[in-house]
């Protein structure tokens, strides 16, 4: 008799990799341009008090960005302190999307955090959730109207 190599046997095998990969959530310049792939949702990051922009540590998360640099600008925080930004932007658009901020003042080493800057990006996953604020504030503006009438 001839030996029966089953197909189903080997296919299923496959699917065990799989699950030990953490999700990866794709994010969007709003002009439809990838911007970033991240292991975390920018919604759930924690947030700067200056500028609201999401915090993404270099260090405990995998990401890529894709961006342009543009040159390192000099921001006015406050009465009497600066900050120094390399910004990134969008390579379609020209949109301000992140920026890293330097260890010295004086110093171009950038500290291992990348500054997402609120509301620049839509996600992926984010849609019907009312993830992005273009999204929600037209949502919300359609609504009133039906109520009013
Ligand atoms: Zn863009």
């Amino acid at each position: 008799m001839p030996k029966i190599v089953s197909r189903t046997v080997i296919s299923t095998s496959d699917q065990q990799p799989q699950e030990e990969r953490p999700p990866l959530h794709t994010y969007y310049c709003i002009c439809g341009e990838f911007a970033l792939i991240s292991d975390v949702q920018v919604e759930l990051l924690p947030k700067r008090q200056t500028d609201l922009a999401a915090i993404l540590s270099c260090e405990r998360r995998v990401f890529r960005l894709h961006a342009r640099d543009g040159d390192p600008l000099l921001l006015r925080r406050g009465e009497s302190s600066y900050e120094k930004q390399f910004r990134k932007y969008c390579t379609r658009c020209n949109l301000w999307l992140a920026y890293q901020v330097p260890v010295q003042p004086d110093n171009d080493q950038p500290l291992p955090y990348l500054y997402i800057v609120d509301g620049a990006l839509i996600g992926e996953s984010s849609t019907g959730n009312g993830g992005s604020n273009i999204d929600s504030h037209a949502h919300q503006a359609t609504t009133t109207t039906v109520n009013a009438v």
